[in-house]
């Protein structure tokens, strides 16, 4: 059975609404994109900060500007209007557990998707909040990056570890550090052997300027030595998107030997043979 858990009805456009988002029309579109590519496990995993109720959790300029939804609504509207599992894309803010753990308990959702798109105030793949601009090196910006990820493995707040070697996401277009970039990964690959988390194969990078999967191959040989299930996901943000390049993805799981893949319903983890 194929899975698409990190997927956006919304767009990240400011100019998208809720109200033409939410709808049971547009979340059959994605159904339909879905059966089309034979995925039969479709979750929807809206952005955490496009809810006013994240800024007690962040009060960042770029969560200011999109924090506009309604969070109660959202989840009103996935459990009531729609089939689809319910779930969030949750940044990981250090210092800010508690309040994001307090903030997931307000909806039954079925998993959560911890990412890390900022480390401190700069974003690695958002060019408003550049941090390449103002970082020393590009040796600092992986190192931050990977460490801030090993902290979301470790906090327990979230089921799925999303796009975890995202800090490639502009390839050639940004510096990048010299030789083996394996040791960059050891701080996030000890946190996830740690932690009883699951790791997110992303075809999303496949869509950037990098080209690639999101993890690196090294990346994901290391957690499933570490023994992560795996949860296979487009991060699509239109119909169309749905299932992309999963193909790819599924070449690489088998020749990784993964024969399974992680499904959730209300926070419980099951695994479900590829098939
Ligand atoms: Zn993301
Ligand atoms: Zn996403």
């Amino acid at each position: 059975m194929l899975t698409d858990y990190h997927v956006h009805l919304r767009t990240d456009d400011l100019d998208a609404t809720a109200a033409a988002a939410f709808t049971a029309a547009n979340a059959e579109r994605y159904r339909e994109a879905a059966e089309r590519a034979g995925i039969a496990e479709l979750g929807v995993s809206e952005h955490i900060y496009r809810f006013r109720e994240s800024l007690a959790i962040w009060d960042h300029p770029y969560w200011r500007e999109q924090a506009i939804d309604d969070l109660d609504a959202y989840c009103a509207f996935v459990r009531e209007q729609t089939d689809l599992r319910l779930g969030l894309e949750v940044d990981f803010v250090p210092g800010r557990e508690d309040r994001t753990q307090n903030l997931l308990e307000r909806c039954e959702l079925d998993y959560v998707v911890g990412s890390v798109h900022f480390v401190g105030e700069l974003a690695v793949d958002h060019d408003r909040y550049d941090i390449w601009e103002r970082a020393r090196s590009p040796e600092e910006v992986w190192r931050r990056y990977f460490e801030m990820l090993a902290q979301a493995a470790r906090s327990g707040l979230f089921d799925i570890v999303a796009h975890p070697d995202l800090v490639k996401v502009w390839g050639a277009a940004r510096p990048l550090p010299e030789g083996d970039l394996r040791r960059y990964y050891e701080p996030a690959l000890e946190a996830i052997a740690d932690s009883d988390v699951a790791v997110e194969v992303s075809t999303a990078g496949l869509r950037k300027p990098v080209a690639e999967i999101y993890p690196a191959e090294a990346f994901l040989e290391g957690a499933l030595a570490a023994g992560a299930p795996v949860a296979l996901s487009s991060d699509a943000h239109q119909p169309e998107q749905v299932g992309f390049g999963y193909d790819r993805a599924l070449e690489l799981l088998d020749r990784l030997g993964v024969g399974e893949l992680a499904t959730f319903a209300r926070r419980e983890r099951r695994l479900e043979a590829i098939g």
